[in-house]
C-alpha cells in the first residue's frame, strides 16, 4: 500500500498550540505548552497544552452538568444514535486528515493508520451507536410467596473518565467514547502525553456533529497530573483505563476510596503455538504479523513463540525472511511497512530488554539493534532463548521482538498449555494447527481473554476484548463493552 494522491494538506492542528476541549469550546488551558514529537524524525511535530488540575476540574464540571441536566442521558436513544452516526460520517469525511495526524504522531504507516486503525475506530462508533436503542433490562420470575413483578434496568453510570495510551490512540479512544455515549454517559477523555492530536480532532468533530456541549471533553495532559485528578475526582463515576499494568494497579488503589467503577485494559505477553500440521503458509506470516504490526507496540501482540521442533527451523527461517524484507521508514513515506517506536524512551527500553535477553543466553536470529538513521527505529527481531524465566520471556517488551522456544512430540496438550500459560498476563493467544480437536482443547485451556486459531486477526466491534490475570478487568467492544458504562438496577413490585 502507498499514500494515495488524496493525502491531505498539512492539518491545521499542527500549526497552533493544541487546545483543550471543554464544554463544547476550545480553550487554551492553564498548563505548560509541551512539544509533541514526530518519532520518525525525532523532530518537533506540534505543540500541546498540558491540562492542569483546574482544567480537569472544569472538564469534569462540564461533564457533570451535561449528565445531570439530561441533555444526553435523557435524550431519546434514537436521537443519541443518530448524533453518533453523524459524528461517524464526519470522521469518515475527514479520515485522510485524521490518519495523517496519527501517522505523523505515532510513526505508523499512513495507509495502515487510515485503512485499519481509523476505520476500525469509526466502525466501533457505528456499532456502539446501535446499542443506544437496544440496551434494556429484563423481567424475572421470583420464588417468594405472593404475587410479584420484577424487572431490571440498565442506567448510565454518569461521568466517565477515559484514559488511553499512545500505541493506537484513535481506536482506543473510540473504544471508550462510543460505548460510554451509547449508554448515555458524558465523558472526559485524557489521551497520552505523546499522542494527543487525533483525540482533539475527534473532539472537534463531535461538536460539529451536534453532540451537545459538555458530553465529550478532551484534556491532553500528563498522567500524573491530569489522569490522576480524573481518577481522584469525586464527580467522576467511572474510570476506563487502557495502559500499563503498573498504572492500572495504581488507579485501582486510587479509586478504592470512593469505589468508583473501573475497567482496566492492561498489558500482555501473548503466546503463539505452531504445530507441525499447521498450514505454514498461513502460520509464518501470521506469526510475523502478530509481533511486527505497529512495531510490536500492541497489547495483544504474539510475542512468545512455541513452535514444534519438526517445523521450528522452517518457521523461524520464514519469520526471519519476512523481518529482513520489511521496509522500515517514516509513517508517511510511501512503501513503509514498519515505522519507528513512539519515543526514544520506548526504543531504549526495548534495546535494554534485548541486552538482557542476550545476557540470559538468548541468540539473535535477526535484528536486535537500532538502525543507523534518524527517528526511534528498532529492527524487527527474533531471539531464540531457552530460559523460561528470562525477562524477555516473562515481561512485556512492547516492541518488535519475538522470543522463540520449541516443544516436541513428547509434550502433551497439557504440557504445551503449561508453557503457553506460564505468564502473569492473559490477553491474547494464537494457535496454528489443522487438527480441530487439538485447536479446541487448546482454546479451552489457554488462560487468555482471546484465542485466535489459524489467524493473527480477529478484532471486531461486536466481539468482547479483554484479559485474564494481570491483563486487566472487564471487556471492551460488543454488548459487554456498552454494559460496562451502566449500573444494573433491580425493581420489585408486590402485586398481591
Ligand atoms: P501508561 O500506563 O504509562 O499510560 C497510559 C495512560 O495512563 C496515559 O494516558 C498516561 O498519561 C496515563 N497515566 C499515567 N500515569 C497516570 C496516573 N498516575 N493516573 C492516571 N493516569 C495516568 O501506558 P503506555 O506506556 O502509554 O501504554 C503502553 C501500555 O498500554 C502497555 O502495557 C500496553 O500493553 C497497554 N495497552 C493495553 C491495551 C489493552 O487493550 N489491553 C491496549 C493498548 C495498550
Amino acid at each position: 500500500m502507498t499514500l494515495t494522491s488524496t493525502a491531505p494538506v498539512r492539518p491545521a492542528l499542527l500549526d497552533a498550540p493544541l487546545p483543550l476541549l471543554i464544554d463544547g469550546r476550545e480553550v487554551a488551558g492553564s498548563g505548560a505548552v509541551i512539544d509533541v514529537m514526530n518519532p520518525s524524525t525525532g523532530e518537533v511535530l506540534a505543540r500541546a497544552t498540558s491540562a492542569t488540575v483546574e482544567d480537569v476540574d472544569a472538564a469534569v464540571a462540564a461533564a457533570r452538568t451535561a449528565f445531570d441536566d439530561g441533555r444526553w442521558s435523557k435524550l431519546a436513544p434514537a436521537r443519541r444514535a443518530a448524533l453518533m452516526q453523524r459524528w461517524a460520517d464526519l470522521l469518515e469525511e475527514n479520515i485522510e486528515e485524521i490518519a495523517l495526524l496519527e501517522s505523523l504522531n505515532c510513526g505508523k504507516p499512513f495507509p495502515i493508520a487510515r485503512d485499519f486503525e481509523i476505520r476500525q475506530g469509526i466502525e466501533i462508533l457505528r456499532y456502539q451507536s446501535g446499542w443506544a436503542t437496544k440496551l434494556n433490562g429484563e423481567t424475572r420470575d421470583m420464588s417468594l410467596p405472593g404475587t410479584w413483578h420484577a424487572y431490571t434496568r440498565r442506567q448510565a453510570i454518569g461521568v466517565a473518565g477515559l484514559i488511553v495510551p499512545w500505541n493506537v490512540p484513535f481506536t482506543l479512544a473510540m473504544s471508550k467514547l462510543a460505548p460510554a455515549l451509547a449508554a448515555g454517559c458524558t465523558t472526559v477523555l485524557k489521551p497520552a502525553e505523546l499522542t494527543p492530536l487525533t483525540a482533539v480532532r475527534l473532539g472537534q468533530l463531535a461538536v460539529e456533529a451536534g453532540i451537545p456541549a459538555g458530553v465529550v471533553n478532551i484534556i491532553p495532559g500528563p498522567g500524573s497530573v491530569a489522569g490522576q485528578r480524573l481518577a481522584e475526582h469525586p464527580d467522576v463515576d467511572k474510570i476506563s483505563f487502557t495502559g500499563s499494568t503498573a498504572v492500572g494497579q495504581h488507579l485501582l488503589r486510587t479509586v478504592s476510596h470512593d469505589l468508583k467503577r473501573i475497567s482496566l485494559e492492561l498489558g500482555g505477553k501473548s503466546p503463539v503455538v505452531i504445530y507441525p500440521d499447521a498450514d505454514l503458509s498461513i502460520a509464518i506470516p501470521g506469526a510475523a504479523q502478530a509481533i511486527f504490526a505497529n512495531s510490536g507496540q500492541v497489547c495483544a501482540a504474539g510475542s512468545r513463540l512455541y513452535v514444534h521442533r519438526d517445523v521450528a527451523d522452517e518457521v523461524v527461517a520464514g519469520i526471519k525472511k519476512i523481518a529482513e524484507s520489511m521496509q522500515l521508514g517514516a509513517g508517511t513515506e510511501p512503501g513503509t511497512q514498519m515505522g519507528p517506536l513512539v519515543s526514544s524512551v520506548q526504543r531504549d527500553k526495548v534495546l535494554d530488554y534485548l541486552a538482557q535477553g542476550v545476557a540470559a543466553g538468548g541468540t539473535i536470529v535477526t535484528g536486535g539493534a537500532a538502525p543507523e538513521r534518524e527517528g526511534y527505529f528498532i529492527q524487527p527481531t527474533v531471539m531464540l532463548i531457552e530460559d523460561p524465566q528470562a525477562s524477555v520471556v516473562k515481561e512485556e517488551i512492547f516492541g518488535p521482538v519475538l522470543v522463540a522456544q520449541t516443544f516436541g512430540d513428547e509434550d502433551s496438550i497439557e504440557d504445551v498449555l503449561a508453557l503457553a500459560n506460564d505468564n502473569e498476563y492473559g490477553l491474547n493467544s494464537l494457535v496454528f494447527t489443522r487438527d480441530i480437536s487439538r485447536a479446541l482443547l487448546l482454546a479451552e485451556g489457554l488462560q487468555a481473554g482471546n484465542v485466535r486459531i489459524n489467524t493473527p486477526a480477529g478484532m471486531d466491534p461486536a466481539l468482547p476484548f479483554g484479559g485474564y490475570g494481570m491483563s486487566g478487568w472487564g471487556r471492551e467492544n460488543g454488548r459487554e463493552g456498552v454494559e460496562a458504562y451502566t449500573e444494573l438496577k433491580t425493581v420489585t413490585i408486590k402485586l398481591g
